[in-house]
């Protein structure tokens, strides 16, 4: 792990950004129906797409400013064919990040000990069900076994703690909590249910009908005693001992009760745009500094950290779901990173 650095990264309400959220691509080979519509296929042309040596020097870049936590996403950041030499690269630099990856699981089974030998420390796993039909209902894709031997693949190269994030929705799985947390206890997984976001690709986000945080705390609390967890630093979720622990369940309850007062995330999307939040409605144009201007490297980075640094200040309270004038972002979560 690098030595700890001052971060540059401060913004106008003194929030210091450490980590980064990183989107590979925002292609995926499932179709969950909260994050975008069965048909979907406005992806980005690929030579949009930053390539590998671009990523590299934004990201150290960034990491000169005080980044220090890099987690990979997409879409599904295990379709990108150099995955495993990404991670490789970024744990050899002078100062490696702590480094992480979000998946959906599919092709973790091919990849989870490559991914480990590279360097990557552990994984997120997305799973909303435990019913292989439910599996194929909600994504379109039958898809399920393979997930379940993507858990297993990761869990045997030993990229824990892994924690498993669940999105509930009414009428669809929203009976799965209790039974979802048992499995996740048996398996020693992490579990963490995140409420559902305005932030799909088709629209179908309808906040008089979300399941809450708090839907779900009743949901689980009459089967566990669930006990809050005071330190939670920056972290989104808030943590529970699960029947006195050691054991936690995570709750991230991004719309009713926001985090954005602690956050200290950055995201770069695919195509090479720095954004200051999920709901931000600008973005800082990386890409074109390196690709368009004829500077040296030496400039080019200067210009990235400034960009950096402007898109810190320009870093709103909060993320503003909940005021009246509330507009959902042009670009939907599987092209951000989520
Ligand atoms: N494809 C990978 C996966 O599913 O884990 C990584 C990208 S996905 C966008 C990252 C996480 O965002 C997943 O856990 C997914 O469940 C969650 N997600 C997607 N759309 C969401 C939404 N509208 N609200 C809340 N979470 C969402
Ligand atoms: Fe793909 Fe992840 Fe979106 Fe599901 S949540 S469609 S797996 S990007």
């Amino acid at each position: 792990m690098g030595e700890l650095r001052m971060s540059a990264l401060i913004d106008t309400f003194g929030r210091v950004h450490r980590d980064i959220r990183v989107s590979l691509t925002d292609r995926c080979n499932l179709r969950c129906t909260y994050c975008m519509p069965h048909d979907f296929a406005a992806w980005m042309p690929t030579e949009d797409l930053l390539s590998t040596d671009e990523l590299m020097t934004i990201l150290e870049v960034g990491i000169d400013a005080g980044i220090d936590e890099v987690r990979l996403t997409g879409g599904e950041p295990l379709l990108r064919p150099d995955i495993v030499d990404i991670v490789a690269r970024i744990n050899s630099l002078p100062n490696p990040p702590k480094l992480s990856l979000t998946t959906n699981g599919i092709r973790l089974a091919a990849l989870a000990q490559p991914l480990k030998d590279a360097g990557l420390e552990r994984v997120n796993i997305s799973l909303d069900t435990l019913s292989a039909e439910r599996f194929k209902a909600m994504t379109f894709r039958d898809r399920f076994d393979d997930v379940l031997k993507g858990i297993k693949s990761a869990r045997d190269a030993d990229l824990t703690p892994i924690k498993i994030n669940t999105v509930l929705m009414p009428d669809v799985n929203d009976d799965e909590a209790v039974g979802l947390l048992k499995w996740a206890l048996d398996e020693g997984l992490k579990l963490r249910f995140i409420e559902q976001m305005p932030l799909d690709a088709g629209g179908v986000w309808d906040r008089s009908t979300m399941v809450t945080a708090d839907d779900v705390f009743h949901a689980l609390n009459p089967v566990f005693s669930l006990t809050a967890v005071e330190a939670r630093g920056s972290a989104p979720a808030e943590e529970f001992l699960v029947n006195g622990g050691p054991e936690t369940v995570g709750i991230i309850a991004s719309v009713t009760r926001p985090f954005c007062g602690s956050c200290d995330r950055l995201r770069l999307t695919s195509d090479g745009q720095l954004r200051s939040c999920l709901f931000a409605t600008k973005e800082m144009d990386l890409r074109s500094v390196l690709r368009e201007s004829d500077d040296s490297d030496e400039a080019k980075r200067a210009e990235i950290a400034l960009r950096f640094g402007k898109t810190v200040l320009s870093k709103l309270p909060g993320h503003g779901i909940n005021d009246p004038s509330f507009i959902q972002p042009a670009r939907p979560m599987s092209a951000i990173g989520g």
